[in-house]
């Protein structure tokens, strides 16, 4: 898969996409991107990329043509449009069901506003898809395109050691990660579960099992809707609702 930036600060995007796990995996070539700075696409002898808003109001707006020359600059070197993503505090809001998606896409490219954000004729003649990282607005596209890329790119395959590192994780099933320890057992008084420290694997895994499904009915409860629950889940999550129904009964009648 190859990403691509278009960005007004390629730098900021080149330095955390060379971090760490996607910057191993990019050495070893298990992903490809590549950081684009639109201003090299500016046509004025002072490399302008922004001007005033038609109608007036506060600050500057990116302007089409250097946008769309650097976009076009990319559609020649892969000879194809990318699927092209304009990250908006106005688009969807990302999801790992999304993620999963467009880590089916061979080439993404991720353009990024700035200031007040970019004229709409370029969401009309190229954007393909808007996505927020949630409802609040940063100061430019760079924080969530990352956002974005770092999470597909954990999907790809040769990114992290094995599938089984993100299958379990949080929301990858509309479910929430089970509690994890490390050494020592005992840390400051405080034990680990006792399930954990047999190393019955089938122990483990039922006990997992049980504190996902605790965590998501406590923390997420609006996640299990989408989640594929087993018959046994579906018991668990019943009896657990009841309990919890009774303690606050029995709370309310001690109150009174
Ligand atoms: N004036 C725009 C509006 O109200 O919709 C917001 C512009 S924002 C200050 C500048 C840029 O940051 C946007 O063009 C977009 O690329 C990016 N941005 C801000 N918040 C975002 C979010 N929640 N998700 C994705 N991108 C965001």
């Amino acid at each position: 898969m190859r990403i691509d930036f278009l960005t007004l600060f390629p730098d900021m995007c080149e330095a955390v996409m060379s971090a760490s796990i996607i910057g191993r995996a990019r050495k070893k070539g298990a992903v490809e991107i590549h950081c684009h700075q639109i201003r090299d696409f500016a046509y004025d002898k002072h490399n302008r990329v922004d001007d005033a808003p038609f109608g007036g109001g506060m600050g500057m707006l990116l302007m089409a043509e250097p946008i769309a020359l650097c976009i076009d600059d990319l559609i020649e070197k892969l000879g194809e449009k990318p699927h092209l993503i304009y990250m908006s505090p106005q688009g969807q809001t990302l999801t790992q069901q999304r993620v999963r998606e467009l880590a089916e896409y061979p080439n993404l490219a991720l353009l990024c506003g700035h200031y007040e954000g970019i004229d709409e004729r370029i969401i009309d003649r190229y954007v393909d898809e808007e996505i927020s990282i949630g409802d609040y607005v940063v100061t430019g596209g760079e924080l969530p395109a990352l956002v974005l890329a770092d999470s597909v790119c954990r999907m790809i395959d040769g990114v992290l050691s094995s599938e089984e590192c993100f299958r379990e994780e949080s929301h990858f099933h509309s479910l929430l990660e089970y509690p994890q320890y490390t050494r020592p057992a005992v840390w400051r008084g405080m034990k680990i579960p006792e399930e954990l420290v047999t190393g019955h694997h089938e122990n483990v895994r039922k006990w997992r099992r049980k504190q996902s499904l605790i965590r998501t009915a406590l923390k997420r409860p609006d996640l299990l809707e989408a989640a594929e629950l087993t018959e046994d889940d579906r018991k668990f999550l019943s009896d657990l609702r009841e309990k919890s129904e009774n303690t606050e009964k029995e709370t309310d009648s001690a109150q009174d």
